[in-house]
């Protein structure tokens, strides 16, 4: 089986969720290609793509692709498949990755699965299993048609260096004006060192902390761990924090390895946010605060005095 795999980068690195991606491809079986896009990539970057499961990989060298232009993305791709006979287009489910396969699976006629958690059944036709209601179920797809996208949830494959090699060839397709019909003309990085979406750690703040003067506790612990800093939706809404730090239903989605949660209670729409970090701290001043049902460790105290405690305890061990 021939597969293709679309690969994102940021600031040079391809990143992880790319490398998931591949590494997904790789554990189906298949003859992997992966595609990179751009000409700000580092080339030891696609190289090192070999050692995750590709065995080529094809770099459009273009600066006009350097930002997100989800038209061009699209007519590339799907030219991609074609030219590669890729039974199968596996992705990141990112905000890039999502309308990207959108655009794809029109173009070439594809069935599309986004969120999926593990890797296909093709015992009796082509199956997989994707996260539902926020990751609250799980619903199992048939795929049909002779192409397939696959768009892989964070942290659902497993990373393995395989220790082989890929070759890395210059691919180009004609693109022409309607490809970059909507293009991003400028971007502006959000505050904070670590970008929250893309976070392997996560210390959030809820209305526990009484105020945005508070936040200094989690901005240090925060830096301590190297980690992004989070809100619950009243703290962005009551401005004590930006909107793009509010987590949950209506806000971020994140999948890091660690969540910390201080002082926010752990209602339904939050935890549906964060029920797919791996680890999930809670600091909670009282007992029967939801969110200790859905933790891994929980802390029951004052945050004002627990979190100081917490990061200095970390300096300490460095
Ligand atoms: P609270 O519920 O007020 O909880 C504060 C917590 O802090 C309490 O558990 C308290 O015990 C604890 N605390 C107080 N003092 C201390 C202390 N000194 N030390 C330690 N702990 C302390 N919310 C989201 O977060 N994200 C969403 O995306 C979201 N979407 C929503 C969508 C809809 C349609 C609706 C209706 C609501 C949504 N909400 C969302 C709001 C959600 O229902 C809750 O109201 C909100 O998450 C509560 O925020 P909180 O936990 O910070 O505040």
């Amino acid at each position: 089986m021939s597969i293709l795999v679309f690969v994102e980068s940021a600031e040079g690195q391809v990143k992880k969720t790319s490398i998931e991606a591949v590494a997904y491809a790789a554990a189906m079986g298949g003859d992997v290609t992966a595609i990179a896009l751009g000409n700000n990539i580092d080339s030891s970057e696609l190289e090192k793509l070999g050692n995750y499961g590709a065995s080529k990989v094809l770099h459009v060298d273009d600066e006009r692709l350097n930002q997100g232009v989800i038209q061009a993305y699209s007519s590339i791709l799907a030219k991609a498949m074609e030219d590669a006979n890729a039974e199968v287009l596996v992705l990141a489910n990112s905000s890039l990755g999502n309308p990207v396969s959108a655009r794809v699976s029109v173009k070439v006629g594809a069935s599309l699965v986004s969120n999926v958690t593990d890797l296909p059944d093709t015992s009796a036709g082509f199956k997989v299993k994707r996260s539902i209601y926020t990751g609250k179920a799980f619903a199992n797809v048939e795929l049909s048609k002779d192409k397939k996208i696959l768009a892989i949830k964070k942290n659902a494959a497993e990373i393995k260096e395989t220790g082989g090699t890929a070759t890395v060839e210059k691919y180009s397709v004609d693109l022409s004006d309607s490809d970059f019909g909507a293009k991003i003309t400028n971007t502006d990085k959000a505050t904070g060192e670590v970008l929250l979406p893309e976070a392997e750690i996560v210390v959030s703040g809820g209305r526990g902390l009484k105020g945005p003067e508070n936040w200094g506790m989690i901005e240090d612990l925060a830096k301590e761990l190297g980690a992004a800093t989070g809100c619950s939706k009243p703290v962005s809404d009551m401005d004590w924090r930006p909107h793009h730090e509010h987590v949950g239903q209506t806000g971020v989605k994140v999948s890091p390895q660690l969540y910390i949660a201080v002082g926010i209670s752990g209602a339904i729409q939050h935890l549906a946010g964060v029920n797919s970090s791996k680890y999930i701290v809670v600091i909670n001043k009282d007992p029967e605060a939801p969110f200790f049902k859905a933790a891994d460790y929980g802390i029951v105290g004052d945050a004002f005095e627990i979190v100081p405690k917490l990061t200095e305890a970390l300096r300490a061990a460095k």
